[in-house]
């Protein structure tokens, strides 16, 4: 199946010479149609610059980015505005409501835009607060509802006019823990119920409780994978199964996970194996004669 979102080879950097810094360094990933996928990552990782070359916002200095077919990193800016208005939306931290309007009147203002008749307005507007679990707050404004529900009235609102493709950064960026995971749950119904391929990037690990895929980036690139799917155990019961998947590179370079490497106290320099259907890794077993 072709990829909805299709990420290859970017690299971007701001600055130049010594003060230079490497935002992305040859980042690799794709997103299926209709896939929920989390990027985590410290602060500083080159999420946000990630995301921004995805959508169109930046633009990368070597590598290609495809949405939906689209060559977005070969688009003039009359493509970008087309891109932005025809197949991609964001969220952001901040929600970016209209204060003086309602939830319904919030999550309506992108169907008046594209002169929506009223009734299939008012049908969308309510499927989209079901969705993200705001049914019964559509009269209330911004100001009379929490942070939590401030997003997910964003969320709504991004998602109104069916986009292909949804980009969050850090939508619980202001948000605590529980009504974090009330944001990342809207997104997953969203996503669910929609169909709309789905790109969160996030600093908060606990988004991993709420979608099969994590992807993390550590310094501008790619490294681990995480996978989740379930399965059903000898007794009948259901049973959520973590993989944790490591990324190689197209030279063929890979990060161990962090806990490997403490757990075996693996430095410097590991000892490989080629197996028949597998590379094993041993600590260097040299190095104490060293
Ligand atoms: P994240 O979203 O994961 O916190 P960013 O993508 O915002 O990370 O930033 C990645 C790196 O690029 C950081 O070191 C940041 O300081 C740097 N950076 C981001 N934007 C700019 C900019 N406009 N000019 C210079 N450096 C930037
Ligand atoms: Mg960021």
């Amino acid at each position: 199946m072709t990829a909805m979102v299709s990420v290859r080879g970017v690299h971007r950097t701001y600055g130049s010479g010594r003060t230079a810094v490497h935002a992305l360094r040859d980042v690799s990933f794709d997103v299926a149609p209709g896939e929920l996928v989390a990027l985590v990552g410290r602060s500083g990782s080159g999420k946000t610059t990630l995301l921004n070359v995805v959508g169109g916002l930046d633009r990368p200095d070597e590598g290609t980015v495809l949405v939906d077919g689209t060559e977005v990193t070969a688009l003039d800016d009359g493509g970008l505005v087309r891109l932005r208005r025809d197949v991609l939306a964001f969220v952001f931290q901040t929600f970016g409501l209209v204060p003086v309007l309602s939830a319904a009147e919030n999550v309506g203002v992108p169907l008046r835009l594209r002169a929506t008749p009223v009734a299939e307005r008012e049908r969308r507007v309510e499927l989209l607060l079901r969705l993200v679990g705001l049914a019964d707050h559509a009269d209330q404004r911004p100001e009379e509802m929490s942070g939590g529900q401030q997003q997910r009235v964003a969320i709504a609102a991004a998602v109104a006019n069916a986009p292909r493709v949804l980009l969050a950064d850090e939508p619980t960026g202001e948000l605590d823990e529980t009504t974090s995971g009330q944001v990342f749950e809207a997104i997953r119904h969203v996503n669910r119920e929609l169909g709309t391929t789905t790109l969160i990037v996030t600093h908060d690990p606990s988004v991993a409780e709420h979608v099969r895929r994590t992807v993390q980036i550590r310094d501008g690139r790619t490294s681990t994978e995480v996978l989740r799917r379930s399965t059903v155990d000898e007794h009948g019961r259901e049973q959520l199964v973590a993989e944790e998947f490591a990324v190689l590179d197209k030279v063929g370079r890979l990060q161990l996970p962090r806990e490997f490497v403490e757990a075996l106290e693996l430095r410097d320099r590991v000892r490989l194996g080629l197996e028949p259907d597998h590379v094993s890794v041993w600590p260097d077993a040299t190095e104490e004669d060293r």
